[in-house]
């Protein structure tokens, strides 16, 4: 869902919140990350970690539980933060005429699964997959997300290794 966005100089700041949502399968002991499809103009999909926008009445974290839960229909529990990336767009006005630049920040999360199904995903993504982290770190389409993936990667591992899993 959408909210304004904040003006700063000549251009606008929008923030968002999403998560790398990780599961790990104890019976053939690999551990799957969860990507979305969304529809592009081209028509080439384009897998991303799943996000969205951070409402006024929200903090960062709900808003990356909540967009989570809605684009993959997967619950998850935080486990900790990682980092933040921008990127700059341009889209038109309320009134069309010219271009707005935006400033994208974006916080990510990286979250285990709990529960849910990625049958239920929310109707504005295409699809929905589990995917295991070396397919996911080839598929995903930008640059700053697979850093995002990479770092969860990292975290995951220790997190692994803490529970004596590894
Ligand atoms: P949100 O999911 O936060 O509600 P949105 O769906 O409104 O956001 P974005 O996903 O931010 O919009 O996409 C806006 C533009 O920025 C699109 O042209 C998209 O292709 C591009 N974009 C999205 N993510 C990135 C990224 N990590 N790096 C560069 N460009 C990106």
């Amino acid at each position: 869902m959408k909210s304004a966005s904040r003006k700063s100089g000549d251009h606008e700041v929008e923030r968002s919140a999403g998560g790398v949502l990780i599961k790990y399968d104890e019976h053939d002991r690999a551990s799957e990350v969860c990507l979305i499809q969304v529809p592009t103009r081209g028509g080439n999909p384009s897998w991303r970690l799943p996000k969205g926008w951070i409402e006024p009445e929200e903090t960062p974290e709900e808003a990356a539980l909540r967009e989570t839960r809605e684009e993959t229909g997967c619950h998850g529990e935080i486990l900790s933060t990682l980092s933040e990336i921008d990127y700059w767009y341009t889209r038109r006005g309320e009134r069309g005429g010219e271009r707005i630049k935006i400033q994208k920040i974006v916080k990510f999360y990286m979250m285990r699964y709990t529960s849910g199904s990625i049958e239920d995903h929310d109707h504005e993504v295409e699809e929905v997959r589990w995917y295991s982290f070396s397919e996911a770190l080839k598929e995903i389409s930008y640059d700053a997300e697979k850093r995002v993936l990479q770092e969860a990667i990292h975290s995951w591992d220790a997190h692994l290794y803490r529970q004596g899993l590894m």
